[in-house]
């Protein structure tokens, strides 16, 4: 194992476009492994139509199954409570030893956010940031905008977050939850297992 990258997120539920950035990013590096990770409780989400993470584990467990670069860890899940990334990379680090190269991927919207993340100095020396492009994020802007000017940011600090030029998926968890509610289709915005599974379930009614 030479490089891995970590991709949390509260996949509530797991989406096409998650899946989508996770291989494009898995194929330019050349990682070995995605490990999707979802959130116990977000530290900064309405935790209103949040499906447990039981379900929204299993979710993202099915979704996943087919690609053999895919994982998922229950860690957050396991730990409870609220997830802080700082803790969930120095356990990765700890299980894979300082060779592993380490990655971490986000969309350029939590970009915004993550100047603010606990510990986000330690973090970028522990893993490098890959923030994917997304609709109405313009990723370089962000990064000089909210990046630059946070409290005690450094230029070192942007030499480890790589800005990627992917597809761009104008489709979010929202965005599904709400087409749910409204008893609108969600094929082809999720795989088939995922959306059989919401629908039995009856998540997001
Ligand atoms: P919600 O609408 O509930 O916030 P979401 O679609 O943003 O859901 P999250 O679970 O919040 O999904 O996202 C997990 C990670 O995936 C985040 O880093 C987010 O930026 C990224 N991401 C999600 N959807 C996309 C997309 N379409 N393009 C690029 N990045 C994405
Ligand atoms: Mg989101």
């Amino acid at each position: 194992m030479k490089s891995v990258a970590l991709f949390g997120g509260t996949f509530n539920p797991i989406h096409y476009g998650h899946l989508a950035i996770a291989e494009d990013v898995r194929s330019k590096h050349n990682l070995d492994k995605v490990i999707f990770i979802p959130t116990a409780l977000p530290p900064h989400k309405d935790p209103a139509d949040l499906v447990d993470a039981q379900k929204r584990s299993v979710m993202a467990f099915l979704a996943t199954v087919s690609n053999p670069c895919f994982d998922v860890s229950t860690y957050e899940v396991e730990k409870g409570g609220k997830s802080y990334s700082i803790d969930t990379v120095r356990h990765f680090r700890h299980f894979f030893g300082d060779k592993v190269e380490l990655y971490f991927i986000i969309g350029a919207d939590m970009l915004v956010e993550i100047a603010s993340w606990k510990s986000i100095g330690e973090l970028l020396q522990l893993c490098r940031f890959i923030a994917v492009s997304r609709p109405g994020y313009d990723a370089p802007k962000i990064l000089n905008r909210h990046f630059l000017t946070a409290e005690g940011a450094a230029n070192e600090w942007l030499d480890r977050i790589l800005v990627e030029d992917s597809i761009l998926w104008d489709i979010s968890a929202t965005t599904i939850r709400r087409r749910v509610r409204e008893w609108k289709s969600i094929k082809y915005l999720v795989p088939e297992a995922v959306e059989q599974f919401i629908h039995n379930q009856q998540l997001y009614l």
